[in-house]
C-alpha cells in the first residue's frame, strides 16, 4: 500500500500512549492524586505487596474520588504480590556482604531480623527447595550467592557478588524451583477483598504459564476485572503467546525479568511482547526503572529519556512508573516529564508501517479463528483503512466490553479514537488502551440510534465539526452473540 500524504498523529489527538503511576506514600494524599491526574496519569497501580489491604481500599476510594472530581476516567489496577519471596528486614541503614563471605539463609520465624551473616527468608520450604550449586539473587540482582550446603536448619552459601542489602530485599530462587501455585492462596484472599471494591484490573505476579492465567481468570469470574499477566519469568516468556491470548492485558515487568533472564535479552523480550500483545488487542504496559533517577532528582538521565521514547517506538500501550511516583521526591513532575517525552516520541512513530504490518499478519492469523473473531478483525481493519482513504476526523466505537475499541487501537490510527459505552467500568478500563478516550452514554435500542448518539458524543468532545467525515463502528444490539459488524462513514452536517 502506497500513501503519498504525510502521516502522523492528528494535532488534536493529544498524547496517545497512556501513563500508569504506582501510588505510594509520596502520592496517596487526595491533593497529590488530583495533581497526578491533572499532569496526565491515566491509570493508577495499587500494589498489595506491602501494607494492609484495608489501607489499599481507602486508597482506591481516594483515586476514584479524585478522578470523579476532575471528570476523568482513570483505570485502577491492583497488583497482587504473587509468590515473591522476601528476606526479613535488615536493620536500619542495611548491611553489606563481600564476595567470598559465607552466609546462612534460614526460614524466617516471623520475629528475627536479617543480618549480614544470617539472612532470614520468608519462605517455609527453603531447606527443601534449594540444593548445592544453586544461585540465589538478592534485591534487584546486585548480590548473588551460590549454595554450598543445605543442613537441617540452614542453607550455607558463598557470596559471589557482594553489595548492600536493605529493607526487605526480594530473594530470587532458581527458575522453576518455587513450589507455590499462582495465584497464591494469599493472592486469592486479597482478591476477594478487592473484588468488592469493583477494581478495573488486577495484575498477577510471577505467572509461570498460561495455566496460571487461566486460574486467575477463573478466580475473578466472568464479570470480574481485567486480568493483566506480569511477564517476569523465563517460563512465561516461553509461553507468552498462550498467555497473551488468555489474559486481558500484559505487563513487561522488567525488574524481575532482568534478574531471571539475561539482562541483555530484556530489550528484545520487551519488543516481542509488545508486538504480539498489541496485535491481539491487549494493552501492553512497559514497566520498571523508566525514570528511576527521578526518585531522587528533578530531571531524568538522558538514557532514561531514550528508554521512554524507545518504548513508544516499540508500540507500547502504556508506560509505568513505580518508585518514581510511589516514594519519589516529586511524583507530579515525573508524570509531567514522562508525558512530554511520550508526546514528542509519538510525532516520529511509524503509524503507517505499524498498521500495514499488522493488517498483513492478521490476515494470516485469523484464518482458522471462529467467525466472530474473523468479523471483528475484518471490520476494524476496514475502519483503519477507511480512516486513511476517506480522511476521517475520528473513529468512534460503540462498545460494551471495550473489545472493539482495543481492536481498532491496535492499528495505531493517527486520528482520535472515541469509545462510546454504556458501562462506566469499560470507560475506566479503556484509560489504559492506547489512544482511546471514552464517553459514557445510555444504552440505545437500534444500530441507527447508536450511530446517531455516537456522532453527537464526538461533536460534544470537539472531535468533529460540520463537513468532517467520521467512521463509526457499531453492532446490532439485539443479536444474541454481541459483535461489531457495522462500519458507517458519516458526513457531518
Ligand atoms: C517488575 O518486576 O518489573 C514489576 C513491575 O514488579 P514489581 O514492581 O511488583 O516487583
Amino acid at each position: 500500500m502506497t500513501i503519498e500524504r504525510p502521516i502522523g498523529p492528528a494535532p488534536h489527538a493529544g498524547r496517545r500512549t497512556k501513563i500508569m503511576a504506582t501510588i505510594g506514600p509520596a502520592s496517596s494524599s487526595p491533593a497529590v492524586l488530583r495533581e497526578l491526574i491533572g499532569a496526565g496519569m491515566d491509570a493508577a497501580r495499587v500494589s498489595l505487596a506491602h501494607g494492609d489491604v484495608r489501607d489499599s481500599l481507602v486508597l482506591i476510594g481516594r483515586i476514584r474520588d479524585a478522578a470523579t472530581a476532575l471528570r476523568r476516567h482513570v483505570t485502577v489496577l491492583v497488583d497482587l504480590p504473587g509468590p515473591k519471596v522476601r528476606a526479613a528486614p535488615f536493620p536500619e541503614g542495611g548491611a553489606g556482604v563481600e564476595a567470598g563471605d559465607t552466609v546462612e539463609l534460614v526460614p524466617s520465624d516471623g520475629r528475627a531480623n536479617s543480618v549480614a551473616g544470617r539472612i532470614c527468608v520468608e519462605y517455609p520450604s527453603l531447606l527443601e527447595d534449594l540444593r548445592g550449586g544453586d544461585t540465589v539473587a538478592l534485591g534487584d540482582g546486585g548480590v548473588t550467592l551460590v549454595v554450598e550446603d543445605v543442613t537441617h536448619h540452614a542453607v550455607v552459601a558463598r557470596v559471589r557478588t557482594g553489595g548492600w542489602l536493605q529493607g526487605k530485599p526480594g530473594v530470587n530462587l532458581p527458575p522453576g524451583r518455587l513450589t507455590v501455585a499462582v495465584p497464591t492462596p494469599k493472592d486469592l484472599r486479597l482478591l476477594d477483598a478487592v473484588l468488592e471494591a469493583q477494581v478495573d484490573a488486577v495484575a498477577i505476579s510471577f505467572v509461570r504459564s498460561n495455566a496460571d492465567v487461566l486460574a486467575a481468570k477463573a478466580a475473578v469470574g466472568a464479570d470480574g476485572p481485567m486480568v493483566v499477566a506480569k511477564i517476569e519469568l523465563p517460563s512465561a516468556v516461553d509461553d507468552v503467546e498462550g498467555i497473551i491470548q488468555t489474559a486481558d492485558g500484559v505487563m513487561v515487568a522488567r525488574g524481575d525479568l532482568g534478574v531471571r533472564c539475561r539482562l541483555e535479552d530484556v530489550p528484545h523480550i520487551q519488543k516481542r511482547i509488545i508486538r504480539r500483545g498489541v496485535s491481539w488487542g491487549r494493552p501492553v504496559i512497559t514497566a520498571t526503572q523508566m525514570l528511576e533517577s527521578m526518585v531522587h532528582s528533578q530531571t531524568p538521565t538522558r538514557a532514561e529519556v531514550s528508554d521512554v521514547a524507545n518504548a513508544v517506538f516499540d508500540g507500547t500501550s502504556a508506560l509505568m512508573l513505580s518508585g518514581e511516583t510511589a516514594i519519589g521526591i516529586d511524583p507530579v513532575n515525573v508524570v509531567r516529564t514522562m508525558s512530554r517525552i511520550a508526546q514528542r516520541a509519538e510525532q516520529d512513530f511509524d503509524y503507517l508501517g505499524w498498521g500495514v504490518g499488522l493488517g498483513r499478519q492478521q490476515t494470516a492469523e485469523v484464518v482458522d479463528a471462529p467467525p466472530m473473531v474473523r468479523i471483528g478483525a475484518a471490520i476494524t481493519a476496514a475502519a483503519w483503512r477507511a480512516a486513511i482513504d476517506a480522511e476521517v476526523a475520528a473513529i468512534i466505537c460503540c462498545t460494551r466490553s471495550g473489545a472493539t475499541a482495543r481492536a481498532i487501537s491496535r492499528f495505531r490510527p493517527t486520528v482520535p479514537l472515541l469509545a462510546v459505552t454504556p458501562s462506566a467500568r469499560t470507560a475506566r478500563q479503556l484509560a489504559m488502551a492506547w489512544g482511546v478516550q471514552s464517553a459514557v452514554s445510555a444504552e440505545r435500542p437500534t444500530t441507527d440510534q447508536m450511530v446517531w448518539f455516537a456522532v453527537e458524543e464526538a461533536t460534544k468532545a470537539g472531535l468533529a465539526k460540520p463537513g468532517d467525515i467520521v467512521a463509526v463502528l457499531a453492532g446490532s444490539p439485539n443479536e444474541q452473540e454481541a459483535t461489531t459488524d457495522v462500519l458507517r462513514l458519516v458526513r457531518m452536517r
